[in-house]
């Protein structure tokens, strides 16, 4: 199988590479697959895609094309995929779905604990020769309720931590998982909201998630409401957050990600102008923190990708594709 590698960087090639088997060729291109890079692809059997990937329906058409019968994406979510276009043109989609719950779930965990003790704000102050408190205080996360929208993998994982703390943890997801009735109780969506200290989103962004957290949703939750998000951007209507940072009904936001991160993540700009107000505006809030969707970014889970991702491509070459890997409209 020869692979088109896109969105590569450094710590991509390390860990494929040292998980490619040698029935497979892999070429590694630095942009994001796009309409604008598809022409890039070239006698190649696959494509190897990430999160900021964009592939409509008419890269797919132009991957058919060049002979593409394979879309391998190294990530879980599967948002960035026309999955219509990929049938109708007979290319399959297969992913990892469960790399590394925990790796995730505990990158959750760490915004909530810097949001909560300004772990951020101390950082400056210190390095500035300055030790006053004012300003810092947190409360205390033992007995908070905390609410888990979807619990899957990740989601699981997140509740299993906020359980060992101490909190209440409810939860939504149309599909109840057994294994979660063990650390909490599910609720309607709208009591999570309104009963929740702490609210984490671990659902995917499909259409009915898309801005699952909006103006409305927003006047529903406590006042002060921690809300931090690990899935994808497009689940929070960002205009809507930034008018609750404002009026102080939004206490704290976690963000690792952000509906327009494509093309912001994951570049080093710091010699660019930033040209996002609404992103711009997100930072100047003392009360949130946002990382560059680091969230997966562990050895084990790096590895678990690399290991998953090869072993997909292979099973694809020889016709023996896991069920559970591949992804369907
Ligand atoms: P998963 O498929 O195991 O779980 C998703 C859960 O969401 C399922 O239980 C599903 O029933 C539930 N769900 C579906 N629709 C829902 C709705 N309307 N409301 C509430 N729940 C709903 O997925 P996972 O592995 O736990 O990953 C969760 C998300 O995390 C992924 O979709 C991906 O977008 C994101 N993710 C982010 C990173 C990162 O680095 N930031 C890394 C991996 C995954």
């Amino acid at each position: 199988m020869r692979v088109a590698v896109f969105g590569t960087k450094p710590y991509d090639k390390e860990y494929l590479r040292a998980h490619c088997p040698e029935s497979v060729k892999l070429t590694f291109f630095a942009p994001s697959l796009n309409e604008d890079t598809v022409p890039m692809v070239k006698k190649v059997d696959a494509v190897c895609c990430f999160v900021n990937d964009s592939v409509t329906r008419k890269v797919i058409q132009k991957l058919a094309k060049a002979g593409v019968k394979l879309i391998a994406l190294r990530c879980a979510g599967f948002n960035n995929i026309d999955l219509e276009a990929a049938k109708q043109e007979n290319i399959v989609v297969c992913r990892v779905p469960e790399y590394s719950p925990h790796t995730v779930a505990e990158h959750a965990v760490a915004l909530i604990m810097d949001l909560n003790r300004n772990i951020h704000r101390a950082f400056n102050r210190v390095r500035e020769n300055d030790y006053s408190l004012q300003g810092l205080q947190g409360f205390e996360i033992h007995g908070k309720t905390v609410g888990v929208v979807g619990t899957g993998s990740i989601g699981l994982a997140f509740a299993g931590i906020m359980q060992g703390f101490g909190c209440e943890v409810i939860a939504y997801d149309p599909n109840e998982n057994k294994a979660f009735k063990k650390i909490g109780q599910y609720v309607p969506l709208e009591e999570l909201w309104e009963r929740s200290d702490i609210i984490s989103l671990h659902c995917p962004l499909i259409p009915p998630t898309y801005h699952l957290v909006n103006a409305d949703t927003i006047l529903k939750m406590k006042d002060g409401v921690m809300l931090i998000n690990t899935s994808r951007g497009g689940l929070i209507d960002t205009k809507a957050v930034i008018e609750g940072l404002k009026v102080s009904k939004v206490g704290y936001l976690g963000l690792d990600v952000y509906e327009e991160e494509a093309g912001l993540f994951f570049e080093d700009l710091s010699n660019r102008i930033l040209t996002d107000d609404v992103f711009a505006r997100l930072l100047t809030f003392p009360n949130v923190v946002v990382t560059g969707h680091q969230a997966f970014f562990s050895k084990e889970a790096l590895a678990n990708i690399a290991r998953v991702t090869m072993e997909n491509i292979e099973a694809f070459s020889k016709g023996k594709l896991n069920r559970v890997n591949t992804v369907t409209v």
